[in-house]
């Protein structure tokens, strides 16, 4: 498999309009949805989540549990491979941006106080993923 850094291309009005409003403004201007506000928060069907920009399988549902932060949370990302890890010292903190490999979009942000295997607590925005029933097989 040709996983390398072949990303998705597109401008920020194709990016418009082939997104909805919040995964845009999520995806492509970085931003954040209110927490305790996203739809796949309480979501606990089994399944894959899957970027909502260019479909790549960036979640399982067995690494996501409950945060308490009022965002999705995943203890690790289906593969490293997925997703790219980018420092952001934007606003103050210091944090570390997570994006897609597959288009570059932004998901949310890693934490050093996830559970165990990893300790790593994926907070990903609801707004940038689409949920993936394990039985479904289009797009
Ligand atoms: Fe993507």
């Amino acid at each position: 498999m040709n996983d390398k850094l072949t990303k998705i291309q597109k401008s920020n009005d194709e990016w418009r309009e082939c997104l909805n409003p919040e995964a845009y403004r999520i995806l492509r201007l970085r931003g954040t949805e209110p927490p305790f506000t996203g739809k796949y928060l309480m979501h606990k069907r089994d399944g894959t989540y899957v970027c909502a920009g260019c479909s790549k399988m960036l979640f399982s549902s067995t690494a996501k549990y409950d945060s308490g932060t009022g965002w999705p949370s995943f203890f690790t990302p289906v593969s490293e491979r997925s997703v790219e890890l980018r420092p952001d010292d934007g606003s103050g903190l210091r944090r570390t941006e997570v994006l897609c490999r597959g288009c570059g979009a932004h998901l949310g942000h890693v934490f050093p106080d996830g559970p165990e295997p990893t300790g790593k607590r994926y907070c990903i925005n609801s707004g940038a993923l689409h949920f993936r029933d394990p039985t479904s097989s289009q797009d």
